[in-house]
């Protein structure tokens, strides 16, 4: 059994192959901008799946997708994606099962994640855990009972739109106020640089051009060297992001908290806080029962996921 996984991002995407165990035998990450538009960036990916599958010297039998939702799974169709502009209505599974002739299988970006991690990764054996993408947005998969949890609509696991300031800053959502507009890596860049444009004295300030060159790993940079303004800035978000996990904590109780995306590769800069925030705020006993920790998969975890969704919905299809 071999599986092409295809993890679709607003900024870049990895297209890779693997076996029946998760095992990866090539892969590539390559830039997919999303002013680009989905035909330019969907004929880089379909490409790119070419050579990987070739690199790789496998026959296909099944490709899994993941990408940003909200999506119909089992049409294999987006709805609006918010990073992913222009891209509604298309139907992904039916592009790539034309081009490779094999059934394709579509799911949520974090659902695919956390489902990555249960099979190959930081949750095996694990049957109740939660997983947060911490990168552009903030995203959230839970798996209950070694099983994905979707909801009613197929939606659930929105960790990033939990209301943390009810009256805080606009969301990509519509709302204000949620996990998403406090301490993914796109507000944290765009707190730093909103102090910054009202005066804040900060080393930032040599290491950029234009406040828009700000980024979240520039202010984690800058906070671990001691910078107050990016201390302040960075343990905000900080504050915010335990906030979060430990209102999760609360309603699922979960054994783990898996965290992954760009943003925790700030390490114990992020766990840290997020561990001693939670320790202080999820009620006593159900923080008693959790460990967080860094998705297994690195940045391979959206890629490992798009591979752990073909994969059971290939063997769940009744196939061997
Ligand atoms: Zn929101």
């Amino acid at each position: 059994l071999a599986i092409l996984g295809i993890d679709i991002g607003g900024t870049k995407s990895t297209v890779g192959v693997a076996d029946r165990s998760g095992r990866l035998l090539s892969h590539k990450t390559i830039p997919t901008p999303n002013v680009l538009g989905p035909k330019a960036n969907l004929s880089t990916i379909l490409s790119v799946a070419c050579d990987v599958r070739e690199e790789s010297g496998a026959s296909i039998d099944a490709i899994g997708i993941g990408c940003g939702g909200p999506l119909d799974r089992k049409a294999g169709t987006l709805h609006k994606v918010s990073n992913l502009p222009g891209w509604e209505g298309l139907c992904l599974t039916a592009i790539f099962t034309e081009e490779f002739g094999v059934p394709a299988y579509l799911d949520n970006d974090a659902t695919a994640a956390a489902l990555g991690e249960a099979m190959f990764g930081a949750g095996r054996g694990i049957d109740c855990f939660i997983y947060f993408t911490i990168s552009t947005g903030i995203g959230g998969g839970i798996i209950i009972d070694g099983k994905p949890y979707r909801g009613c609509g197929e939606n659930a696991g929105e960790f990033g739109h939990a209301k943390i300031i009810p009256d805080g800053p606009p969301c990509n959502c519509g709302d204000r106020g949620c996990l998403e507009s406090l301490a993914s890596g796109t507000s944290i860049a765009r707190i730093a640089r909103e102090g910054l444009e009202a005066g804040a004295k900060s080393i930032l300030d040599e290491w950029v051009c234009s406040y828009k060159d700000v980024t979240a790993e520039l202010v984690a940079r800058a906070a671990a060297q001691g910078d107050a303004f990016a201390r302040e800035v960075w343990s905000s978000a900080m504050y915010h992001l335990g906030i979060g996990v430990a209102n999760a904590v609360n309603v699922l109780n979960p054994r783990l908290v898996i965290l992954g995306g760009g943003v925790t590769k700030a390490g114990d800069m992020l766990f840290a806080p997020v561990r001693d925030v939670v320790s202080r705020r999820a009620m006593r006993a159900l923080a008693a029962d959790v460990e967080i920790v860094p998705a297994a998969n690195g940045d391979l975890t959206g890629l490992v996921g798009a591979i752990a969704v073909a994969i059971k919905s290939f063997l769940d299809d009744g196939n061997a």
